[in-house]
Parts: C-alpha cells; sequence; structure tokens
C-alpha cells in the first residue's frame, strides 16, 4: 500500500506545477490514518459509514457527543469531538449529510464547509472516512475543500499553512483520476481568482497580458494588440477606454485549439481598474473597482482549465483590457467614438465603458475567427447586481437552446444564473450617433445587453453579466472571502457539456 500511495503522490506533484495558489495536498488511500491529527467522518442513517467503526472504537463516546448537540444528522450540520475517548486523533468532525443521495453541487459545497470547519484549529493532517462514497462524490468533496481552502496571502504577513487532507476511498486511482479534472478546474479557478484579487496597481492591462502568456506552456495561442494596432483595426471603441491611462488598451487573444472544431469564442471584459473616467464614482463604489476585470480573468480562468485538461475543445477567448482612468488624455462625455463594427456612440457616461471595450472585442473575434457561438462575460451594470445579487449571474440571449444550456450548467457546478430580458433598444437611440452608450434610466442592465447585441452579428451569443459575483465580501459554502472566480466553472461545464451535445 505504501508504494502505491508513494506513486499517487508523486503523480500529483506532478499535476500541480501549473497552479498558482495550491496550498493543500490531497491523498487517496484505501486505508484511514491513524496518525492524522484530525478525523472526519460522515454519519448517515441510511448508509453503513465509517462512523460506526470509530464509535465503537470510542466506546460510544461519538454517540454521546452527538445526542448532547441534538444532532439530527441532516446536510450540512457538523459536531466536533476533541480529544476523543481511545482515538489517537486530536479532534474528530462528524459530518451529516442528510438521508437523500447529495448532488454534485451540495457535494462540493459540503466540502467547502467541512474545510471552514477545521480553520484556524492548528490542523495540518486530516484524514476523511469516505468509503461509502463513489470515485466521484469523494473527489467533489476534495474540490470543495480545496476551492474553500484558496487564501490570497500574497500581502499578508503570516500566510496561509496548507493541510493534508488523505481520503480513504474504495478505487484509489479512479478517484485519483476523477480528481484529476477537478484539479485542472481549479487550476482556472485559482488564476481567476488571483487576477481579481491582485491590487489595481500590480495588475494593469499589460500585467495581465504577462500572466496570459503564461498559458503558452500549455499549449494556448496568445496574440497581444496594443493602443496604435488596437487603433489601427478601427477599435477606437477598446481605444478610448484606455487612453486616460499609462499604459493604454491591450487586446488580448488566447486560443485553445484542443480540436478541428469551429472555435467557441469568448469575450472577457477587462477593465483593470475602473475610476468611472470623468464621470467618476463616488468613495463608496470605486473601492472594489480593481475587480472589474473579472469576466477576463473568467475567461482566461477557463482556457487554462480547458488546457490543462487537454480537452478536445476548440475555444478562442478575447479579452478587452483598460485601465479606465481621470487624465487631459481620458475620453470625456459627448464624445462620438466608431467602433470596428462601424457603429458610432455617443458617450453619455464614461463610467459605461465595459460595453465599449466588449464591442470592439466581439468584432475581432467574429471577424479573425468565425466562431460557432460567442459568449461574453462582464462585470457589467449595477442593474444586474440590483436584480440578483450576489449569489445568481444574469445572463440574456434570444437563443432558447443556449439559455437552456446555461441554466443547467450553471446549476450543476453552482454558479447558478438566470435569464433576464434583452429589449428597450430606443433608449439607446442618440440624435448625434447609432448609439448612446448608456440607457436612459430604467432597465440598466438589459439596455447594456442589447447594446452589446448590436455587436454580434449572425453569430448565435449569449452574454453574462456578473456584477456581484466576483469579490465575495464573507466566505460561504466552497467560495472564499476575496475574488471568487464566477464563471470559471459555469463556462468549463458549458463547453465540455455543449462539445459533448453535438
Ligand atoms: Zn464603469
Amino acid at each position: 500500500m505504501k508504494a502505491k500511495l508513494a506513486k499517487l503522490s508523486s503523480f500529483f506533484v506532478a499535476l500541480s506545477i501549473s497552479h498558482s495558489a495550491i496550498a493543500e495536498t490531497f491523498k487517496f488511500d484505501t486505508d484511514v490514518s491513524e496518525k492524522s491529527d484530525t478525523l472526519v467522518v460522515f454519519k448517515n442513517d441510511t448508509k453503513p459509514t465509517g462512523f460506526t467503526k470509530f464509535d465503537k472504537k470510542s466506546e460510544g463516546q461519538l454517540t454521546r457527543a452527538l445526542s448532547a448537540n441534538k444532532f439530527d444528522g441532516s446536510y450540512n450540520s457538523f459536531v466536533e469531538v476533541l480529544a476523543p475517548n481511545k482515538l489517537s486523533y486530536n479532534r474528530v468532525l462528524i459530518v451529516g449529510t442528510g438521508d437523500k443521495a447529495l448532488t454534485k453541487p451540495e457535494l462540493t459545497k459540503l466540502g467547502g464547509n467541512i474545510a471552514a470547519q477545521l480553520t484556524g484549529k492548528h490542523i495540518s493532517d486530516v484524514s476523511i472516512a469516505a468509503k461509502h462514497f463513489d470515485t466521484n462524490q469523494a473527489s467533489l468533496l476534495a474540490h470543495g475543500i480545496n476551492l474553500r481552502s484558496y487564501n490570497f496571502d500574497k500581502y499578508k504577513k503570516e500566510k496561509h499553512q496548507g493541510k493534508t487532507y488523505t481520503f480513504s476511498v474504495k478505487d484509489t486511482s479512479a478517484t485519483l483520476s476523477a480528481y484529476a479534472k477537478l484539479e485542472h478546474i481549479q487550476s482556472g479557478i485559482f488564476l481567476a481568482r488571483d487576477l481579481t484579487n491582485e491590487a489595481p496597481t500590480e495588475l494593469t492591462p499589460v500585467d495581465f497580458v504577462t500572466e496570459a502568456k503564461k498559458l503558452k506552456k500549455l499549449g494556448v495561442e496568445i496574440k497581444v494588440l496594443k493602443p496604435k494596432q488596437i487603433k489601427k483595426l478601427g477599435m477606437n471603441a477598446l481605444e478610448a477606454v484606455g487612453r486616460g491611462s499609462i499604459d493604454g488598451s491591450r487586446l488580448v487573444v488566447a486560443h485553445y485549439e484542443g480540436s478541428n472544431d469551429a472555435p467557441i469564442a469568448i469575450a472577457g471584459k477587462g477593465i483593470t481598474f475602473d475610476s468611472g473616467g470623468i464621470q467618476i464614482k463616488t468613495a463608496e463604489h470605486i473601492v472594489r473597482m480593481k475587480s472589474d476585470m473579472a469576466g477576463a480573468a473568467a475567461a482566461l480562468g477557463t482556457i487554462k482549465a480547458l488546457a490543462a485538461m487537454d480537452a478536445k475543445v476548440n475555444v478562442v477567448a478575447v479579452m478587452g483590457l483598460a485601465e479606465n482612468m481621470v487624465s487631459e488624455k481620458s475620453f470625456i462625455p459627448g464624445d462620438v467614438l466608431t467602433t470596428a463594427e462601424g457603429l458610432t456612440v455617443e458617450i453619455t457616461n464614461t463610467d459605461a465603458e465595459g460595453r465599449l471595450v466588449l464591442a470592439d472585442s466581439m468584432w475581432y473575434v467574429r471577424e479573425n475567427f468565425e466562431p460557432s457561438v460567442l459568449v461574453d462575460i462582464a462585470t457589467l451594470t449595477g442593474g444586474k447586481y440590483r436584480a440578483l445579487g450576489t449569489k445568481l449571474g444574469g445572463i440574456f440571449s434570444e437563443d432558447e437552446q443556449l439559455v437552456k444550456e446555461f441554466t443547467y450548467a450553471g446549476k450543476s457546478v453552482n454558479e447558478p444564473v438566470w435569464r433576464l430580458p434583452l429589449g428597450y433598444k430606443e433608449m439607446l437611440e442618440s440624435p448625434i450617433a447609432d448609439l448612446r452608450n448608456t440607457g436612459k434610466g430604467g432597465p440598466s442592465a438589459t439596455t447594456a445587453a442589447t447594446f452589446l447585441q448590436q455587436f454580434v452579428g449572425e453569430t448565435p451569443w449569449l452574454h453574462i453579466d456578473i456584477a456581484g459575483n466576483a469579490l465575495a465580501a464573507s466566505p460561504s459554502g466552497e467560495v472564499p472571502v476575496g475574488g471568487t472566480g464566477f464563471g470559471v466553472r459555469l463556462l468549463t461545464e458549458w463547453i465540455l457539456n455543449h462539445h459533448e451535445a453535438k
């Protein structure tokens, strides 16, 4: 057994190289180690679990602890027993799983909550008695634990101390390979979280380019356009938004060509800091604006996940990057910008800049890649946040099939989305240009989406507004505080399903 475990661990090390923020170690073994400082057991009245064995060993102490806590075994309930009788562990965490079979998102969330229960308690080595779970279930628990344990500690004096989790499972190699796929997705999520969490001065469009280029070693083709080239191609809207900053705008194309199919395109909004421009934001609203590039981060994270798992798909991400800053060179209200699509836009608000960078980015990817489908993802509007809050993403599309696919994918990976309407195009009418860049009050999430719709041509398209989803104020389930990486799981799941459905 020892030899096998060592072999598995070395496989792990090999897998982990490309990850940006992995601190936890996961192992899968056939037995529950007695050497760990912590034991996690599950209590389920309909299924025999490791609980019975350890309860017996402790001479019934675990059962007594459960009744002292009036533990009813429901999903997501916990009882912790310190210094358990006749057991070598410092603590035993008893986890309720309810009596129904747990779904994929429930397992991931439960893993996240287990990690939360074990945080800040001088724990370094955890054994998880997970033999009654099947291969996929055990790997999803590990996935949830790892997602919640992510910690952006770059600027903290005290660094995050990773733990080792050893799962006892029926089939070690099958669980390991199921987990390997999830680990690739995690690598994309962690990249998106890193980018979202990073301080805005440390993550300008130029720094984003540097991060994108790191995906070259996974076989991703990276192309970068600078302001001069952007302007030369007529992408004046993208160019204008970054004009007030030191380095100007960038367009980054990350192409992962894992098949010969027509590419799926993802356009991401990458405003690395949004001051609002000349129509500057208030002190309250400006403070979270390092996260206004979370759409681009999700797009790049998705490419990383797909490339890392060697998925047989053809996906191109195009990211419009700019810092929306205030200077004498900034674009100003009343300006009329000519997009590469040929439509002119009257600037009615310099803070509605995301749709400008997306308009040209979407044109670019249509023109150069002829995608079979185009999805854009953006922290776009306060209107979306007010309508759907921080838990749901907003989706907009006239393609019923795409709406169905995204709704399904979102549910199955704990990144739920809710459809909002397109429409109110008359609110975008301008006396001087083809469009205004804002509506006239009212449904701002819808008018922003309808603005984008003018730039998608005949390509089937779906818009995801993730305003409010990108930066969590408090942790929950598998999502830690700070950058969430929202969209990476959703997009990856959708792309893999969409591909299989064809
Ligand atoms: Zn803005």
